[in-house]
């Protein structure tokens, strides 16, 4: 394979952009090689600047749920576009994409649009501080919120795949109101509350994190972190950024049948396009400026461009149920796949798997929190990376990430990619 244009891309983006990149895992410190510049996509692949051709299981870290390029999304944009990118002032369609968010997410009652999945954490927080009129609130370990400066401390993702889970930038005064928790362990919280009783403002986690790779809820565990929270009048947030509209219409949220105070949302709700969201009990969201006190906002905020494509991909989840079976069937193909090549060569390497979301751990050890998920060996992971990508397979360039399934992966695709997979691991344990 030849990636001429790729490199010298990459060589002349270090001149202009910190690390040739806009977002740091782009650049595959962690894999080594040079990153692929990727010039379109279509379906279940993306197409490089040389000419080649990848199956793509991160589909843009989660939101092309649909695959690439669909075309109820991109007609639902340049119709958009007749009409201008922005106005600045409320549209029509903020208020049907709000109703419908409402309708979908079990949580939400009422709900703000924002631009990134960062930007909704950050601003839930500030509600449910200004809520409780407590300042601290509780983090778990390894797992990431985007980058809001109260959320670097022991953020997982791009933090910990580059090796420096916490930031310099990050202020003490700000870093002691985070207080970390590992996850999975609810006594470890019941200790943290004692410790801070009537201190703390939320609880925020990802339900099913996907960050320091993928790590399932112990059972019970959610339950037991709704309980805690409602004794303590502690706001209980779930960053569904990644799982929300993809473990099922209403998230993880839905699929696991707990229900947080506030829910944040990315990736899918904008349909490839830049938006985030916050949203939850109204009493709460009553906080929101201009209802409330708590000053948020945003010049692009409910863009119309981004709130058709938004709209065009929640309207197609919510009225096709089918979608969360087909997804489910082809994880579930995929994951048996892996698993009796694993079986085939005695290899009891970890694998974690929900729905359209899989991490391969190379350990053998279960994978529950952060430190397990730190066991795993990052360089056999680097080496079957190259080697997939080789086979034309593109994976996410980090051992410490889910990957996310389309339903543009066909049954011949998939056969595709266990074969890869299969030489890549003989190639990686070479
Ligand atoms: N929260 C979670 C769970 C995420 O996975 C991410 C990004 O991957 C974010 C928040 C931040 O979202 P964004 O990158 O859109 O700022």
């Amino acid at each position: 394979m030849q990636i001429n244009k790729s490199k010298s891309l990459f060589e002349k983006a270090q001149d202009f952009i910190p690390g040739g990149v806009n977002s740091p895992v782009r650049a595959f410190r962690a894999v080594g090689g040079n990153p692929i510049f990727i010039e379109r996509a279509e379906g279940a692949h993306i197409y490089d600047a040389d000419g080649n051709s990848y199956i793509e299981l991160i589909n843009s870290w989660g939101p092309m749920i649909l695959g690439h390029n669909h075309p109820m999304i991109k007609e639902a944009v340049i119709k958009a576009m007749e009409n201008g990118t922005s106005f600045g002032a409320p549209t029509a369609r903020e208020v049907e994409i709000a109703e419908l968010i409402t309708k979908m997410v079990p949580s939400v009652e009422k709900v703000r649009m924002v631009n990134s999945g960062t930007e909704a954490t950050m601003s839930a927080i500030r509600v449910a501080r200004g809520y409780t009129g407590r300042d601290k609130f509780i983090k778990m370990e390894g797992h990431y919120h985007g980058h809001g400066d109260s959320f670097l401390i022991a953020a997982g993702s791009g933090a910990i795949t580059m090796g420096n889970p916490d930031s310099p930038g990050v202020t003490k005064g700000t870093a002691k109101d985070t207080l970390l928790a590992p996850y999975n362990d609810l006594e470890a919280i019941e200790q943290l509350i004692s410790a801070n009783k009537g201190e703390i403002a939320a609880l925020i986690l990802e339900p099913v994190p996907g960050n320091m790779g993928l790590v399932l809820p112990k059972a019970g565990y959610l339950e037991g972190l709704r309980k805690i929270c409602d004794r303590e009048g502690i706001v209980l947030i779930f960053d569904e950024v990644m799982t929300g509209f993809r473990l099922a219409k209403g998230g993880a949220q839905e699929r696991f049948g707990v229900v947080p105070d506030m829910t944040t949302l990315g990736k899918i709700i904008g349909g490839g396009m830049p938006v985030g969201a916050y949203g939850g009990k109204k009493e709460i969201m009553e906080f929101v400026s201009p209802a409330g006190p708590v000053y948020q906002a945003g010049t692009l905020s409910g863009n119309p461009i981004a709130m058709a494509a938004g709209l065009a991909m929640l309207k197609h989840l919510d009225s096709n149920d089918e979608v969360y079976k087909e997804l489910d069937a082809i994880g579930g193909k995929l994951v048996k796949g892996i698993k009796s090549s694993l079986l085939k060569y005695q290899l009891d390497f970890s694998i974690n798997h929900v729905g359209s979301m899989y991490s391969l751990f190379f350990t053998n050890q279960e994978i529950v929190d952060f430190e397990t998920a730190k066991q795993s060996d990052t360089a056999v992971f680097g080496k079957y990376f190259q080697a997939m990508l080789q086979r034309g397979v593109y994976l996410a360039p980090s051992q410490f990430e889910s990957l996310f399934l389309s339903t543009a992966l066909t049954d011949h695709l998939i056969e595709q990619i266990l074969t890869a997979h299969e030489e890549s691991l003989i190639q990686a344990l070479g």
